[in-house]
């Protein structure tokens, strides 16, 4: 059984003052038994980390560029994510895919500028709403995990997050089969790609996750923590998740 990492994921959402969410979470999270981490928007990525100290409470960025600086107008490095205190950095997330066009050797490169920096990264992939109609999930994950992860994955420097597109935000959520059944798949094709030890990669489930189903999800056998949205904007809904991974 892997350590369950409960992540949270601000988007576009939040100025300084929801820095008050950042202490309560330090507050609340001391003798969690889990990983927890929050990925705010990059302009309050440094005074969150200095909130956050040494509790525990792991910082990270929403995105980064492939390279380490340059031309690149309104971009982040992954090193300037470290370098402002940040641990991790999501990559892939279905909102970048679909706002910025991003694709899985883009996404590929993304993780490899976080590894390159020293980041943990968290790599999402997951299927559109019309994917699963014409039952082509399984085929759809295995297609963006060859393409998007790159050679040299290890427990240590990669999460997977399934994010089924048409479950973010919605309140909609898969049925907890369905949800398991991808996790084993992804586990199933980390494992055949890069050998046993890919077990220990962690999978989090993301699309809707709020305290009242998080003590369904996170039990399920290849569930190994969550990317929480909307809910983890306030530290008690968060809180209540990091709670059912306990
Ligand atoms: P919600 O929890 O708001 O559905 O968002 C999920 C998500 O996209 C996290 O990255």
């Amino acid at each position: 059984v892997n350590r369950p990492l409960i992540a949270g994921n601000w988007k576009m959402n939040g100025v300084r003052a929801n820095l008050a969410e950042i202490d309560a979470l330090v507050a609340g999270i001391a003798g969690a038994d889990c990983d927890v981490a929050i990925c705010p928007p990059a302009t309050l990525i440094s005074e969150a980390a200095g909130r956050a100290g040494d509790s525990g409470l792991m910082i990270g960025g929403q995105d980064c560029h492939t390279a380490a600086n340059g031309a690149h107008t309104g971009d982040t490095a992954a090193e300037m994510i470290a370098d402002a205190g940040g641990k991790l950095v999501i990559v892939g997330h279905s909102e970048r895919r679909a706002d910025h066009g991003e694709g899985d050797a883009l996404v590929r490169a993304k993780a490899e500028a976080g590894w390159r920096a020293g980041l943990l990264v968290i790599l999402c992939v997951g299927e559109t709403e019309a994917h699963r109609r014409a039952d082509q999930t399984l085929d759809v994950l295995s297609q963006q995990l060859a393409g998007s992860v790159p050679d040299g994955a290890t427990a240590d420097k990669l999460v997977v997050a399934y994010e089924p597109v048409w479950a973010i935000g919605t309140g909609l959520t898969p049925s907890n089969d369905d949800i398991q059944a991808a996790h084993a798949h992804i586990r199933g094709e980390l494992v055949a790609r890069l050998g046993p030890e890919a077990a220990g990669i962690r999978l989090l489930y993301g699309g809707s996750v709020k305290p009242g189903n998080a003590s369904e999800i996170l039990p399920l056998p290849d569930v190994d923590g969550a990317l929480v949205g909307g809910a983890s904007l306030k530290a008690a809904d968060f809180l209540g998740i990091i709670a059912a991974a306990g």
